[in-house]
């Protein structure tokens, strides 16, 4: 009976299996680079049974591409089904010139944020961790079709889902993902953002040394808790002391996100208490202007007040970058995942 996916193993887990059914581990690197490279190895290095006997335990599938919208920038958004039916949302974003592909981890997403649109569908269920590498896997080989030169592209937890809410398979995910011998994508090359799940932050000495980005929104927990509901259970000092206790590596990096939201959170008073609590830490801040989705209770700020801010924050003598919002008119832009029939498709 097949009861897994197969993209959900390390090359040390599928050495394991291969122990524990007494198949030859010399095959491992067959089998493995039969799996994501190319399925003729099989039939040269394996036996028709070996084979049969390993897919009955694991499927090899991959999911669908039902949908691939194009935006005017270069973004494009995937509509990825999986085996029940279920699906979530992958985007790949131009940047310089290097892609970075935005993954889900969780068919909707219990966390509820006022800004976000995946947020209005609850939770539905998990990814698997061979259905986030999956994801992976579908838009790279669609990015190489279409360039062959293209580079692998970095990858950003930022999608459907809090991460840190499915740990275990997402931190599975990035093992398979950074596996030199699978996929080898470097683990300064992916980013995972959180609302500051903290069970799952008190976990990450044992996760992968990949960055993090923090989706703060407010220095002020009364105000954060409007954008965020879990920081009422989770609120800023605690989740930004477990930060301060982890030891990042020399080129770790913990980037501190802040919606723009006009009216809301771009005072002095903001900029003030955003100093105190970030001034000569090793922290950059990145300014995303609020991204509208339909029945969106925020407003966008303008140009204008956008420099105004950002000047405030410099002023202070923090590191800031204001996030050039891609994909916005395919809704594939931060927080405006959920799968819709509102965009152009291809
Ligand atoms: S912003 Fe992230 S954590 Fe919040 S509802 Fe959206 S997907 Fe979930």
């Amino acid at each position: 009976m097949t009861t897994s996916s197969a993209y959900s193993l390390t090359q040390d887990d599928w050495k394991n299996y291969f122990k524990q059914n007494s198949l030859s581990e010399n095959l491992v690197p067959y089998w493995t680079d039969g799996l994501y490279k190319n399925r003729d190895l099989w039939r040269k290095h394996l036996s028709e049974n070996n084979i049969n006997f390993i897919q009955s335990h694991f499927s090899i599938e991959l999911p669908r591409i039902t949908r691939i919208l194009e935006s005017n920038d270069g973004t494009y958004k995937f509509q990825i089904s999986f085996h029940d039916g279920l699906e979530v949302e992958s985007v790949l974003i131009p940047f310089h010139k290097r892609y970075t592909v935005c993954l889900s981890t969780q068919v909707g997403c219990a966390m509820n944020c006022s800004f976000c649109f995946t947020g209005t569908q609850g939770l539905k269920r998990n990814l698997e961790a061979g259905e986030i590498v999956a994801q992976y896997l579908l838009v790279k080989d669609w990015l190489l079709n279409k360039h062959p030169q293209a580079i692998l592209p970095n990858i950003v937890f930022m999608g459907q889902g809090e991460p840190l809410h499915n740990f275990v398979n997402v931190k599975k995910a990035i093992e398979v993902l950074n596996d030199p011998q699978l996929i080898g994508v470097g683990q300064r090359q992916m980013t995972l953002s959180t609302v500051g799940y903290l069970p799952g932050m008190h976990n990450l000495a044992s996760f992968p040394k990949i960055n993090f980005a923090l989706s703060l929104h407010s220095p002020f927990d009364d105000e954060r808790q409007l954008l965020i509901p879990v920081n009422q259970r989770y609120p800023i000092d605690q989740v930004l002391e477990t930060f301060d206790q982890m030891s990042f590596l020399k080129r770790q990096f913990l980037t501190i996100e802040y919606l723009l939201i006009r009216n809301l959170n771009m005072t002095e008073r903001h900029a003030e208490a955003l100093s105190e609590r970030f001034m000569n830490k090793k922290i950059i801040m990145n300014l995303i202007p609020f991204n509208p989705f339909p029945g969106a209770k925020w407003e966008r700020p303008s140009h204008a007040e956008i420099e105004d801010f950002k000047k405030l924050l410099v002023q202070k003598k923090l590191r800031v970058m204001v996030r050039t919002t891609k994909g916005e008119d395919i809704l594939a832009a931060c927080g405006q995942l959920k799968i819709n029939q509102m965009a152009r498709a291809l």
